[in-house]
């Protein structure tokens, strides 16, 4: 299953140090509906600002999340998860979104040239770098699922396809399992 969201370029980057100093003050309003105390979904992504606008587009109007998920972005998405050293922090600070505002389902997106991996140019082929990549989302699927049986856990994986001047971030759903491959 794929999803296309288109992402341009932020058009006036000139005064972003004018609007981040300290000396002004901000105030923006934001709504959302506040009936309730819990969210649904957990989203989990990398920080890369390269995925950002479409990851936002992709869950809340794809996905139908908005104003009802917990967000966590953190360099290299799942990837210190897996790795034993900083599991049980990682796993610690996604439970927190478990614990106190119960979701019911994990999404997890991870993207292809990822920084936190080495970029696309430390896999072997482009083929190679999808099938680690979906074989890293499984991997965490497993090890929420260890933990948390009942949650429902979803796997995406994005990548920015060039398309004349504009980039569009497209994101493929992947299998819970290993596809059976006919020899
Ligand atoms: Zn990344």
């Amino acid at each position: 299953m794929f999803f296309y969201i288109s992402s341009g370029c932020a058009t006036s980057k000139s005064n972003i140090s004018d609007r981040l100093s300290d000396n002004q003050q901000i105030v923006t309003e934001v709504g959302y509906v506040t009936k309730k105390s819990d969210c649904d979904t957990l989203v989990i992504t990398c920080i890369d600002y390269r995925f950002v606008s479409g990851n936002q587009g992709f869950i809340n109007e794809t996905l139908g999340l908005k104003d009802d998920y917990d967000h966590i972005s953190i360099p290299g998405s799942i990837l210190n998860l897996l790795n034993p050293e900083t599991r049980d922090l990682v796993l610690s600070k996604f439970s927190l979104s478990v614990r106190l505002h119960l979701v019911k389902r994990i999404v997890i997106i991870s993207h292809k040239d990822c920084g936190e991996y080495g970029g696309s140019a430390s896999f072997a082929s482009e083929l190679a770098e999808h099938e680690i990549l979906c074989a890293d989302l499984r991997k965490a699927r497993y090890l929420f699922l260890e933990k948390y049986p009942t949650l429902k856990v979803s796997l995406f994986l994005e990548s920015s396809v060039p398309e004349g001047n504009e980039t569009k971030v497209h994101f493929e759903k992947i299998l819970l399992v290993v596809p059976f491959q006919q020899v």
